[in-house]
């Protein structure tokens, strides 16, 4: 499902997408296997709807049954200046991800490549505290982004003992030490152009984002969508979300926003970093 690249854009235009004055580039951290059959990820997938979701992502899908998931954060790059990382990947080996996805991941490699340095970032919006997308937020205590305010949803920094010690441990509280996290609760501005879409369910704080300039849009979805399956069928629940009621209705407001709007979707988990709905 790689879209065509506009003419004269180069071999990397399937990572990067022009969103009015603002630059969108997707930073995939890698590419693993999922700990569960698919079957057991989404167990209410009827066959139609997987044969549609396969269409649309077939590398998700492959014959052994498993789900071969992408890592994807996302750099905003503003025409003024400045940088918004969206998520902040798997990380390095030693990171909590590392007991499940394929660590080390890749993002000081991704940002070296664009010319971004790590004091360039701004702002990081941590989507929600799984494992899998706070990986390079803190590397070996230290804030990786000594610039940044670190936004994060307080409804998951309220319930992280729950959702994994470690990210409380290893990543909370180092940046509560340097002043550096900022809890945010609802529908925030992140900056000019860019809103936080509270979309609880995944987890009790899950924040999505709009990223808005001119006619153009694009909606970082977080873990709201997880796979091919929940767009071909956004009823379908995860096996692990929260709350597998307030998480569809979430992803169904979500979905319809980016409808409405004419919103590219920039997902998480999806081969394709980037689609329309
Ligand atoms: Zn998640
Ligand atoms: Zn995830």
């Amino acid at each position: 499902m790689r879209r065509s690249a506009p003419a004269g854009v180069g071999a990397d235009s399937g990572r990067t997408r022009n969103v009015g004055t603002f630059t969108v580039h997707a930073l995939c951290d890698g590419v693993g296997t999922f700990f569960e059959p698919l079957s057991s990820a989404f167990p209410d997938a009827g066959a139609t709807e997987l044969a549609a979701a396969v269409a649309l992502d077939p590398e998700s899908f492959p014959p052994d049954g498993r789900w071969r998931l992408h890592f994807h954060a996302f750099l905003i790059r503003p025409r003024a200046g400045g940088a918004i990382l969206i998520d902040a990947g798997i990380g390095d080996a030693n990171a909590p991800a590392a007991e499940w996805a394929p660590t080390p991941g890749r993002m000081p490699e991704n940002l070296k490549l664009l010319g971004v340095a790590p004091s360039d970032v701004d702002t990081v919006l941590l989507t929600h505290l799984h494992s899998d997308h706070v990986g390079w937020s803190v590397v070996n205590g230290r804030p990786c982004f000594p610039n940044a305010r670190y936004v994060v949803p307080k409804a998951d920094h309220d319930a992280v003992g729950k959702l994994n010690p470690r990210v409380r441990d290893e990543i909370l509280a180092p940046l509560a030490a340097t002043g550096q996290l900022d809890l945010i609760e609802g529908k925030v501005r992140l900056g000019p152009g860019i809103t936080t879409v509270p979309t609880p369910g995944h987890t009790p704080g899950h924040t999505s984002a709009l990223l808005e300039s001119g006619d153009d849009a694009i909606v970082f979805s977080g873990d709201a969508v997880l796979n091919a399956l929940q767009l071909v069928a956004p009823r379908v629940a995860y096996l692990l979300d929260d709350n597998p009621e307030a998480a569809r209705a979430a992803r169904l407001a979500l979905l319809d926003q980016a409808r409405l709007r004419g919103a590219w979707l920039a997902t998480s988990h999806l081969t394709d970093p980037f689609l329309r709905v």
